[in-house]
Parts: structure tokens; C-alpha cells; sequence
């Protein structure tokens, strides 16, 4: 269940510095307030009046991010980008709240792995309120769904609906990366994509030399699993068009 999981009321809202400090911005105290009004409409009176800026946003989303073995794969490749995983599981989360610590304190020499952090949300609910309208540039969806058949269209982290939020926060030229070993499961996410007006397929020769998709293969924890049972791994990538203009 996760009735115990709190959404902030819109991106503004999200305490990011906590999550990357090194890209905390130094604020006044009510900064926030000057530039957003002290009764600002989103903002919940029961909560803090400032929230600490950081100087980009995150662009990168793992969605279902599971033990982060994708994260800490792609934050080198990535050093000066924010890549934050997305999690339903309260102890799954906080495993890769703590390899971040630990990994950020190896490396604290190279200012290595500031770049990555992991909160607890469902997915399927309220992206946009984490993400602004075309702040990511790239949003992976790895071995999203294991119990695919038996899950009703209405429980599938792919659907109709959802395509339509992944293309709201994802700006135009990015791109959705998909990868699972159920072919049923392939199936759907290539027919939902397709027929989504905001996605276009990648073609396979892009998507071979995509860095991301050869780290998407060996570095998620269920890519190895498959690669241990000689599974067959499905990929398919989606990049998002420019909107058309207004009639
Ligand atoms: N992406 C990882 C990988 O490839 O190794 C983990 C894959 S695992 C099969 C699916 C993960 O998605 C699980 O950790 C599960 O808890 C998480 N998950 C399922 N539904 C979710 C939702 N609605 N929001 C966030 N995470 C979800």
C-alpha cells in the first residue's frame, strides 16, 4: 500500500538539496517567499517556507529503479548530470539511499556519485509533480513488470494514460528506454508507445550505439538475472517529438 507516501504539491516543493547537496544553491531566507508569494497557492502552510534550490535539475528517471544497479552505472557516464531512481519499496529505497552514502564517501576525493539519489514514490501516480514539463531527457523503464499477465491494464506501468505523462516531463528529443525478458510484456510497451502521437521509435542501429542501452543490459540487477538463465533480453527505445504546432 503506499497510503503512507507523501507527494509534493509541485516540483518547487521538493526538498532536491537534501538529495544533492554539492548542487545546493546558497539562498536567503525568504527567497522563496519574495519570488513565490507567501501564500504561494502550491505550497502547503504546515511545511517549511524555504526550500534550498540546487543549481540544474535532475534529467535523468529510473523508473522502479530496484536495487540501482542502473544508477551507479550510468552517474560516472553522466558526471554532470542529475539522475535520481524511483521506488516503491520502502527497503529497497532506503539500500540505495545508503550505497549512495557510502559511495559518495569513497569517492569523496573525485566528488564522485553526488550526481544520484532515490526517493520512495509510486510511479504511477503523480510524476508531474515531481517533474516540470519537459525536464528530462532521458526515463528508464527496466524489467518493469514481472507478473506482467496477470496485472490488469489499469496496474501496467505502460498504458495510454501514463505514455502521456512520460511525454509531458520528457522534452522533446528525449528518450524512453525499455528493456524486459517477457516478450508479451515488449509487445504491449512497443504497441503503446507506437501508437502514442508524442513517441517515435528509435531505430536499432541508434539504439546499438546508445552507451545507455549496453549499461541498461549488464548493469540492472535483473539483466544479470536474465543473463545468468541465458534469457532473452527485449529492448526498445522511444524518442519524443516536438508537439505539433497549434492549429
Ligand atoms: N529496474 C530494476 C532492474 O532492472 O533491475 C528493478 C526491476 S524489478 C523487476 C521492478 C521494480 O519496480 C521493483 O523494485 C518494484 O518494487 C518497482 N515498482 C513496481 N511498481 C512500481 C511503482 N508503481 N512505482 C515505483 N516502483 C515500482
Amino acid at each position: 500500500s503506499d497510503h503512507s507516501l507523501t507527494y509534493p504539491k509541485s516540483p518547487s516543493d521538493m526538498d532536491w538539496a537534501s538529495h544533492y547537496p554539492a548542487y545546493t544553491v546558497k539562498e536567503e531566507s525568504g527567497e522563496y517567499e519574495k519570488e513565490h508569494g507567501a501564500e504561494s497557492e502550491s505550497h502547503d502552510p504546515g511545511q517549511p517556507t524555504t526550500v534550498r534550490a540546487i543549481s540544474k535539475p535532475v534529467e535523468i528517471a529510473d523508473i522502479g529503479c530496484g536495487f540501482g544497479g542502473l544508477l551507479f552505472g550510468l552517474a560516472p557516464e553522466f558526471p554532470d548530470t542529475l539522475l535520481l531512481g524511483m521506488e516503491i519499496r520502502t527497503s529497497v529505497t532506503e539500500y540505495v539511499q545508503e550505497k549512495v552514502r557510502a559511495l559518495r564517501t569513497q569517492n569523496v576525493a573525485t566528488n564522485g556519485y553526488q550526481n544520484v539519489s532515490c526517493i520512495r514514490a509510486n510511479t504511477m501516480k503523480f510524476l508531474p509533480n515531481f517533474f516540470t514539463k519537459s525536464q528530462l531527457t532521458k526515463i528508464f523503464l527496466c524489467f518493469p513488470d514481472p507478473h506482467f499477465k496477470q496485472r490488469k491494464h489499469k496496474a501496467r506501468i505502460v498504458s495510454y494514460t501514463l505514455n502521456s505523462e512520460y511525454a509531458y516531463v520528457l522534452r522533446p528529443g528525449g528518450v524512453v528506454y525499455t528493456i524486459t525478458d517477457v516478450q508479451d510484456l515488449h509487445n504491449w510497451m512497443v504497441e503503446h508507445f507506437e501508437k502514442h502521437p508524442s513517441f517515435d521509435r528509435v531505430s536499432e542501429e541508434d539504439q546499438e550505439q546508445d552507451v545507455c542501452v549496453k549499461i541498461m543490459r549488464t548493469e540492472t540487477e535483473e539483466g544479470k538475472k536474465v543473463e545468468r538463465n541465458q534469457g532473452t533480453k527485449f529492448i526498445a527505445l522511444f524518442r519524443r517529438v516536438e508537439d505539433p504546432p497549434w492549429p
